[in-house]
């Protein structure tokens, strides 16, 4: 039947600005990860889907790896290294724009098996010698299996980008069905606007006691349109009843102005379903904690 077929698990890694959630979203034709010219917009690890007819490719989009200097920092990079070893390949995204510099991620990537592909971004705006420099001096790294010059802006050499991909990718299942573009228990974006309405229309102690778990998101058949399931945590009855406010209007509220900015998030229309739920106490819990994906 699908013999061909060829699937796995790939990291993303580079630093920010590199162009990841590009590439990401170019291959995707969606925009899955926020693209902006301020590093760091991706705070939390999004899964991307490419599926095609006989290779799917699990995209992982990882913070960027640097020197950790906060808790925050600690944490991103041991999300990032787990990333790193539980995949099937990585790709390293470098900046034609970026001088070359051994990084701290090289250090990382010299100490595991995982085999890395460089892929060299943003050569629509380098010369083809330098270019070729830039790849001399990457050559000195025996981890970087091949070297790949792409733009993702563009879409320049992607072809060829997947085609190696591939090649590294053993025979395995469709892990996902075509219509699903991203994994929801890391769709902290959208969880994040639903969130903000929250804090926007809620007062005294509900702000605070909330979290937002998207529990799934599917293309309609015309792929014109997604339906979300959100569900609203709060620790009390109290703050649920507050939330959702007298015959329900204050949720929908939260749900409608929602609804636009995940539309113009996703720049396709959304059907927004949205529960509350009660758990005591979530905060203090780290099980519960651990469940929602914070650690
Ligand atoms: P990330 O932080 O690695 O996810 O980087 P982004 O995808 O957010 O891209 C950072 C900036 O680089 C954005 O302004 C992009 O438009 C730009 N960029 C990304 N890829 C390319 C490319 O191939 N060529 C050019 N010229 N700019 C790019
Ligand atoms: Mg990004």
């Amino acid at each position: 039947m699908h013999n061909n077929f060829k699937s796995g698990f790939v990291t993303l890694l580079g630093k920010p600005n590199v162009g990841k959630s590009t590439l990401l979203n170019f291959l995707l034709k969606r925009k899955v990860a926020i693209v902006s010219d301020k590093p760091q917009t991706t705070r939390h690890k999004i899964l991307g889907i490419y599926t095609a007819k006989d290779l799917q490719i699990v995209f992982l989009d990882t913070p960027g790896i640097h020197k950790p200097h906060s808790k925050l920092g600690t944490l991103l990079i041991k999300t990032a290294k787990k990333a790193l070893i539980e995949v099937d390949l990585i790709l390293f995204l470098v900046s034609a724009l970026d001088a070359f510099k051994e990084n701290y991620a090289f250090n990382l990537l010299k100490n595991i098996k995982t085999t890395c592909l460089l892929v060299i971004n943003k050569i629509d705006k380098v010369a083809s010698e330098e270019l070729a420099q830039l790849i001399e001096k990457y050559r000195q790294f025996s981890f970087f299996k091949k070297i790949i010059p792409i733009s993702a802006l563009y879409g320049q050499n992607i072809p060829v980008l997947l085609e190696e991909i591939k090649k590294e990718l053993k025979p395995g299942p469709k892990y996902y069905e075509e219509d699903i573009i991203t994994d929801l228990k890391d769709d902290f974006l959208i969880s994040e606007l639903i969130r903000e309405k929250v804090l926007e229309l809620t007062y005294d102690e509900v702000p605070h006691a909330v979290n937002v778990l998207i529990d799934e998101m599917r293309f309609r058949e015309t792929k014109e349109m997604v339906d979300i399931y959100a569900t609203i945590i709060v620790e009390k009855e109290s703050q649920k009843g507050i939330l959702i406010g007298k015959k329900g209007e204050l949720l929908k509220q939260v749900g409608i102005k929602a609804r636009k900015d995940i539309e113009s998030f996703l720049g396709c229309k959304v059907y927004l379903n949205l529960w509350v739920k009660v758990k005591k106490n979530w905060r203090n819990e780290e099980k519960i904690l651990k469940d929602f994906g914070f650690f």
